[in-house]
């Protein structure tokens, strides 16, 4: 969002609080030009022969998201075989899909083999069971480099306690377990954690990372993952995407020339594609003042935006509705029946009741997070794209909350 003449604004100038009035509160919308901005920033911050920038549709996996970044030219990382089928949905080849998933059942891994997509195999057992049945399907495999990084550690997966992946230390095993199956390999994989500050750790699980390739002759791509920061609050650290571009490039084409191929180059970025595109506007049903505190009561909770609760994520907030306004500072608050606090001790343009605050930074794991905790209805998405607002999702309606529940006689 921008601002022109003190009021807060979409791309062509579209009017937040005129969201709301057509579509009501509480609202999530996306900008379709913030995307594309930030997947072309990306793109060309990689200068190598083959780069192909993969969605990880967790972020954000409204469907009409998915087929902007179709038309973008991005492929889809998903962690589903449900992500796997709306990727499908949208529109990408069965070949534009990979498949990161967790511990996952062989059932579902079966799945997604049978709809065609890539698969990447983040644990031994499985690759093992996958190999003795689908010996023909190359497979890509995910690498744990060991490498502390990311925010904090929920969102730190790279490193040796971490869930994720097969350990660089057993690679060893992995080789023995494709030469006993005739697995082929045909992409190493690491994803190291969201919110990565220092382009040194990048680079260090890259040179893990491409030194175990080496040993791997049928490669056709090596995937780097994610962990690109973007700014959540003013003068916040943003990962310097060109430096760190220039660096992994130099050192892939030195790679694909020791190789003695090209290889393609992949990327799964959600957060920097999509959280600065999202604004989540509320409105405020109270404003109470206690002994201590002035709390800011809005008509959402953390069934709509869970970050701040589950990570301690800061979400820049403004008032909307009184942006001139005198600076008074608030805990911002959720109506949902627990400790569901936005934000503490947080300067804002003096808030009424009615006013339209705005979340920021709201396109990554803000809607796609959401639950009905409370029976709380989910909001309705809008998409601003080529200069129009356009509803993508609507809102929920008590139907929604009783579609699967069988009520028997009692
Ligand atoms: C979530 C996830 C990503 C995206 O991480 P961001 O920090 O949002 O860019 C990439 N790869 C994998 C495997 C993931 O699980």
């Amino acid at each position: 969002m921008t601002i022109e003449h003190g009021r807060m604004q979409l791309s062509n100038g579209i009017d937040p609080l005129e969201l709301v009035q057509k579509y009501g509160a509480p609202l999530y919308v996306y900008d379709a030009a913030v995307i594309e901005r930030q997947y072309k920033r990306l793109h060309s911050a990689f200068k190598v022969k083959s780069l192909r920038l993969n969605f990880a549709c967790k972020a954000l996996t409204n469907v009409s998201v998915l087929r902007l970044m179709k038309k973008l030219g991005s492929g889809l990382d998903t962690v589903s075989v449900q992500e796997v089928q709306m990727g499908l949905m949208a529109g990408f080849a069965p070949q534009e899909i990979m498949f990161t998933p967790s511990g996952v059942s062989m059932a579902e891994m079966e799945a997604a083999v049978n709809l065609g997509v890539r698969i990447n195999v983040d644990n031994l057992p499985m690759l093992e069971q996958f190999g003795l049945k689908f010996p023909h399907i190359p497979v890509c495999i995910r690498v744990n480099p060991h490498i502390m990084a990311g925010g904090n550690l929920q969102t730190s997966v790279g490193h040796v306690d971490s869930k994720f992946g097969i350990s660089v230390h057993q690679l060893p095993l992995v080789k023995r377990i494709m030469d006993n199956t005739g697995l082929k390999m045909e992409g190493i994989h690491m994803h190291t954690g969201s919110d990565i500050l220092q382009s040194e750790a990048f680079m260090a699980g890259t040179e893990l990372l491409l030194n175990a390739a080496k040993d791997y002759p049928d490669l056709s791509f090596v995937n780097l993952g994610s962990g690109f920061k973007v700014p959540y609050k003013p003068n916040d650290v943003e990962t310097d995407i060109e430096e760190l571009g220039e660096k992994i490039s130099t050192r892939f084409k030195a790679f694909c020339k020791a190789y003695g191929r090209e290889l393609t180059l992949v990327f799964e970025p959600g957060k920097f594609l999509v959280s600065e595109a999202g604004s989540f506007l509320v409105r405020v049903n109270a404003v109470k003042q206690t002994t201590s505190t002035v709390f800011a009561c809005v008509d959402s909770g953390f069934n709509h935006l869970i970050r701040p609760m589950f990570y301690g994520s800061y979400h820049k907030i403004s008032n909307l509705s009184n942006p001139q306004g005198k600076m008074q500072h608030y805990n911002i608050v959720g109506y949902i029946c627990e400790t569901d606090t936005f934000a503490t001790n947080r300067a804002l343009s003096e808030v009424h009741e009615g006013d339209i605050l705005c979340f920021h930074n709201a396109g990554a794991y803000c809607f796609s997070m959401a639950n009905n905790y409370n029976s709380r209805l989910l909001p309705a998405e809008v998409l601003i794209y080529q200069g129009k607002d356009h509803l993508i999702r609507e809102r929920q309606t008590l139907d929604d909350l009783l579609r699967n529940q069988v009520q028997i006689e009692i």
